[in-house]
């Protein structure tokens, strides 16, 4: 029996084996298969096949880079034996719900799988149903990567390869059988399920399959008629072919040629109306034919070309056209002019191109403060990697910041970039796909799912803001797109460089201890100076103006000036929506989300109170829903309140505000941003959305309303998420000739986060929080895995997670399990949340221990959020 690992997207599940019938032939790794998994058909992707061998743990050496500082904060000899198990999987396992496969055994992987192959051909193994693809839809090396993933972040392997598949790969089945003569001649003369089947289908009508499989319970049997010539099975839809956006054309044939060569005169032959020979003449300058759409904006209409075609002078045919996700780009990216580096800059991009020419793995940190020039050697250094006939991957920040760095890209790569983004149309990302897996393109400008792009032969990954929380997936596969750029560099032997102004705490600790290489940018380019920073405390705004002041007097005077001056100003609170909750004065209820433990959000426009978790929303209540009484307060506030403050205060301003309740509609935010871009705004107020890399020349002003905003969160990350915030939002004033001012308003002025990202320190920032870490065993001290245990009511999800706490502990081993506690947002979308912590310096052996805990309670298993290197612990 030739056997064959199929990961299908199902959660949580491992590979599962199945036979290949012998009349097909063995798919390659990474083909699609239709498999049956209980009543139902799935697609899946061949991630292994006899003999085993690719994807092994063995050939997955330790990364020296990912992940972090626990290895290194560990530092003797010991541990670092201990690190080369570290990060390496455990063999993929075989069989659902299988639990061996997690410990990892005296057995070598591969002898423990082949004998647990051999196992289970016995045992009752389902054969593939049809194999789709005969060269492999993903290219092996993603599949491997895929695998690393689902191990490292404890998912299901299908999960992990579902992130790496375009839209539409997953074919449902749409195979029909029908019965043929043969099938009714013989009926009477068959038994049991086969008879059954032949009966169903008697009236000659195409069934589904998926019908007759789940009725008569047997694939097999379906085949074995179709062998015997009783029923014809179609093909199920092969769904790549069909999922392409095609267009008509037209084109001569040789006898067309011909006529249209000939004189109208000369028409002994053929006689041809007008609008025919005006069709010829049109197509006679169009070898590659013309797209019927276009002869039809010419007048010559769909029965003038049937006719022709008829006659066999014209032939019509579809072509492939790609969706071009820059065919509706707002802002036509202007061609940049040619710079040359500063000092700081080409020593950079020497020491970068230096490791990238080696063609082996290395990891760089390039450290470099906001304004000094990033992005241009990130494009140099993708133009010398390309030049070696090697690709590159750029990584970028969800949404907001994609379109203006791939506009960059395509400027300097024209069509050998592919963008990838989950603001793009499924369509649009099923050809850009595509057109990396065939190999027309080798630049791919992309967020976090674009690290698993099906690239050939890669050279760079870049990482642009690296520390961005939104490289992390925050549902399963719960991976960080950063850390898989990582691994895929090691596993390609390419460079990947990690840029930020403001680094992740992981990333700036691996490189103090060299496991990344560190290039520092100290200056902005051109002596630019980086944007003077004011802090305004607001306890002394709130004693000599009242406790309802929003913007402080310095910030008004600031922006008056900026109108004045015709030049431009952002104003961020990283909080949106006008306010904050809904208070009753008379019986002190707050207006709360029925599904989850936070009080609604007051969205004024909109006249309702909504939820930012669950999406709950309400008619804003004209009185207390607890005590019916009248005297309602709202407190707190969000962007649309301070709007509202501006234009109230500067009713000529043209103001604007970003924020995810102003952006929901595709391209809205990239409209926005190219009119401030392009002047038609003065004052841009939003969320952090704004806060990102984006680069405005005529920005001289940068205004942080309540700079404290994110410090109150019970999270490890708060006081770096708000550094991060804060440092980068100056950033982005004074990138252009104007010297830019940012104003900080904070009820807490002291504050080390705040202190330092004013006078733009990062190694002091650095220093004090790594401190902080340590003494109370965070990242990257330790390693951590957060574990969310959700219950229908609160006791209850308590009782589960101490059991698991209990069972973790009786592990004895090398980790500290904390909790059980009540999770700081207990409640989300109607579900009761407790949490538990593994810390340790020793990742696989806590998330081996947690999955082998899991893999012991299925049912506990569903509703538990397993998240290894959490980016929120909220
Ligand atoms: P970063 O990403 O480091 O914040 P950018 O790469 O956006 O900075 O660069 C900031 C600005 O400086 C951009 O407008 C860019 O075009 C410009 N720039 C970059 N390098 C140079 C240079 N060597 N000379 C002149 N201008 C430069
Ligand atoms: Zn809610």
């Amino acid at each position: 029996m030739r056997l064959v690992r199929v990961a299908v997207p199902v959660p949580a599940l491992d590979s599962l084996t199945y036979s290949v019938p012998d009349e097909f032939p063995m798919p390659p790794i990474g083909a699609r298969v239709l498999v049956p998994l209980g009543s139902r058909v799935m697609t899946g992707c061949v991630v292994d096949s006899e003999p085993w061998s690719v994807v092994r743990s063995s050939s997955l050496e330790v990364p020296t880079s990912i992940g972090m500082a626990a290895e290194h904060a560990a530092g003797d000899s010991a541990s670092s034996a201990r690190r080369d198990t570290d990060h390496e999987p455990r063999p993929p396992a075989l069989v659902a719900g299988r639990s061996s496969a997690t410990s990892s055994g005296e057995v070598s992987p591969k002898r423990a799988r082949n004998e647990r192959a051999k196992a289970e051909t016995t045992a009752d193994i389902k054969q593939v149903i049809d194999i789709l693809d005969s060269t492999p839809f993903l290219p092996a090396d993603v599949v491997k990567l895929t695998a690393w993933a689902s191990e490292y972040y404890a998912a299901g392997v299908g999960e992990a390869m579902a992130a790496a598949m375009p839209p539409r790969a997953w074919i449902e089945s749409e195979r029909y059988a029908q019965i043929t003569d043969v099938g009714h001649a013989r009926m009477l003369t068959e038994r049991g399920n086969r008879r059954d089947i032949l009966e169903s289908l008697v009236d000659d009508k195409p069934v589904r399959v998926e019908a007759l499989g789940t009725r008569k319970g047997s694939h097999a049997v379906l085949a074995g008629l179709e062998r015997d010539g009783l029923i014809a099975l179609t093909k199920p839809l092969k769904g790549a072919a069909a999922a392409f956006r095609t267009v008509r054309v037209a084109a001569l044939t040789a006898q067309g040629y011909e006529i249209a060569g000939r004189d109208a005169a000369d028409e002994s032959t053929i006689r041809l109306g007008t609008k025919q020979r005006e069709a010829l003449a049109l197509l006679m300058g169009a070898p590659e034919g013309l797209e019927t759409s276009e002869l039809f904006e010419r007048g010559i209409g769909g029965p003038t070309l049937s006719r022709l075609s008829t006659v066999g002078l014209v032939s019509l045919s579809r072509r492939r056209v790609d969706r071009d996700p820059f065919e509706q780009a707002s802002q036509p990216v202007p061609p940049r002019p040619p710079v040359e580096l500063t000092s700081e800059q080409a020593a950079a991009f020497e020491r970068l191109g230096g490791l990238a020419a080696s063609q082996q793995f290395h990891a760089a940190l390039l450290h470099g403060v906001t304004g000094s020039g990033k992005t241009e050697i990130y494009l140099r250094l993708a133009d010398a990697v390309r030049q070696q006939g090697r690709s590159v991957l750029l990584l970028v920040p969800e949404i907001a910041l994609t379109p203006s760095v791939a506009g960059i890209f395509r400027a300097a790569f024209g069509e050998r970039v592919a963008i990838q983004h989950s603001g793009l149309s499924d369509g649009e990302r099923y050809d850009q796909w595509h057109r990396i897996r065939r190999g027309d393109v080798d630049v791919v400008v992309g967020t976090r799912s674009a690290v698993f792009a099906p690239l050939r032969s890669l050279g760079l990954i870049v990482v642009d803001e690296e520390h961005d929380g939104s490289y992390k997936q925050e549902e399963t596969p719960r991976y960080n797109g950063r850390d898989v750029a990582v691994m895929r560099a090691r596993q390609a032997g390419a460079l990947v460089v990690l840029g930020s102004a403001t680094p992740s705490m992981e990333s700036y600790q691996n490189a103090l201890s060299s496991r990344y290489t560190l290039v520092t940018l100290e200056k902005r380019v051109l002596d630019r100076p980086l944007a003077d920073v004011r802090i305004v405390d607001m306890r002394e705004e709130y004693a000599t103006a009242g406790p309802d002041v929003i913007l402080s007097g310095a910030l008004c005077d600031a922006l008056a000036e900026r109108l004045q001056r015709r030049e431009q100003a952002i104003v961020l609170l990283n909080r949106r929506g006008y306010a904050s909750s809904v208070f009753c004065r008379q019986c002190a209820a707050t207006v709360e989300c029925p599904n989850c433990s936070v009080s609604l959000t007051v969205h004024r426009a909109a006249r309702r109170a909504r939820c930012h978790y669950c999406n709950y929303s309400m008619a804003l209540p004209k009185a207390c829903l607890n005590c019916a009484g009248p005297f309602l307060e709202q407190l707190g506030f969000g962007t649309e309140r301070v709007e509202a403050e501006i234009v109230a205060r500067f009713p000529e301003a043209r103001v604007a505000r970003v924020d995810r309740d102003t952006v929901r509609k595709r391209g809205a935010i990239a409209g926005l941003l190219s009119r401030f871009a392009a002047g038609e705004l003065d004052i841009l107020v939003g969320t952090q959305m704004i806060a990102k890399g984006h680069d405005f020349p005529r920005v001289s002003l940068v205004g942080v309303i309540s700079a404290d905003v994110g410090l109150g969160l019970a999270d490890f990350r708060a006081a770096e998420r708000t550094f991060q915030l804060l440092t980068q939002v100056a950033g982005r004033a004074g990138r252009g000739e104007i010297r830019g001012q940012a104003i900080v308003q904070t009820l807490y002025p002291d504050h080390y986060s705040i202190r330092h990202a004013c006078k733009q320190d990062y190694v002091a920032f650095f220093n004090d929080e790594a401190n902080f870490r340590r003494a109370m065993h965070y990242p990257p001290s330790v390693a951590l895995v957060n574990v969310v245990v959700k219950g229908r009511s609160l006791a209850a999800a308590m009782q589960d997670a101490g059991g698991i706490v209990q069972a973790l502990r009786s592990r004895k081993d090398s980790y500290r399990v904390l909790g059980p506690a009540t999770a700081p947002l207990s409640r989300i979308k109607g579900e009761h949340r407790a949490q538990l912590f593994l810390k340790g310096t020793h990742r696989t052996a806590m998330r081996e221990a947690l999955v082998a805990v899991l893999e012991e309670r299925p049912e506990l298993r569903r509703r538990t959020i397993v998240d290894i290197d959490p980016m929120s612990v909220l």
